[in-house]
């Protein structure tokens, strides 16, 4: 698995907590493994607002896919949770976005790398400090803390099942 990806996942319809543990599931089905994890956040709806809270994390993966193969896959389980696109950044069973892939810049049609609104979003910024908060972003020259500090929506970003232990899916114990 020689490459490491960062990607973000959302879910706020029905029940938040079993999309998430379906994502989990059907990512290391697929051979990706799950390198690192944060914690569940529950967040405030961002740019269409009238709708449910999220539970956010950002997961750190290991892959032999490349970037528009793993873009695939995500879409491919997005798709198998019922996800339909009807509101730009309305309700959703599960967004599955790539983050970061190694310290690629990557511009196209379907995939964009960095994600183009990652800066910008504490949803995604407060878990993946979480993970890591010497990250490196390509382009971007501020660190993640910086990033977070210039932010207005950070206490839109409440923790909700915070992480604890080696594997993943403790998360889902009571
Ligand atoms: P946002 O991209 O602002 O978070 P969204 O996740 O709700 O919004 P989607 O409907 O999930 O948007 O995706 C729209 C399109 O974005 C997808 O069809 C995909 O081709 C494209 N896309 C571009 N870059 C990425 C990326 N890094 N990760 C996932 N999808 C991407
Ligand atoms: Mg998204
Ligand atoms: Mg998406």
């Amino acid at each position: 698995m020689n490459n490491t990806a960062y990607i973000a996942l959302g879910t706020n319809i029905g029940e938040r907590t079993e999309y998430l543990r379906f994502a989990l599931k059907a990512i290391q089905d697929q051979g990706i493994m799950i390198n690192d994890y944060s914690s569940i956040y529950e967040t405030d709806p961002v740019g269409y607002e009238d709708q449910g809270l999220f539970l956010n994390m950002v997961l750190k993966v290991k892959t032999d896919l490349p970037p528009f193969e793993l873009l695939w896959v995500l879409q491919k389980i997005e798709l198998e949770s019922g996800r339909e696109r009807k509101i730009r950044w309305g309700p959703r069973t599960l967004d599955l976005d790539i983050l970061l892939y190694n310290h690629e810049k990557i511009e196209t049609e379907h995939l964009i790398v960095p994600h183009p609104r990652m800066t910008e979003r504490a949803f995604v910024l407060v878990p993946l400090a979480e993970i890591d908060q010497n990250l490196q972003i390509p382009a971007v020259t501020k660190p993640i803390s910086l990033l977070l500090n210039e932010l207005q929506d950070r206490e839109g970003v409440r923790i909700w099942k915070r992480r604890s232990g080696e594997d993943v899916f403790v998360l889902f114990e009571s």
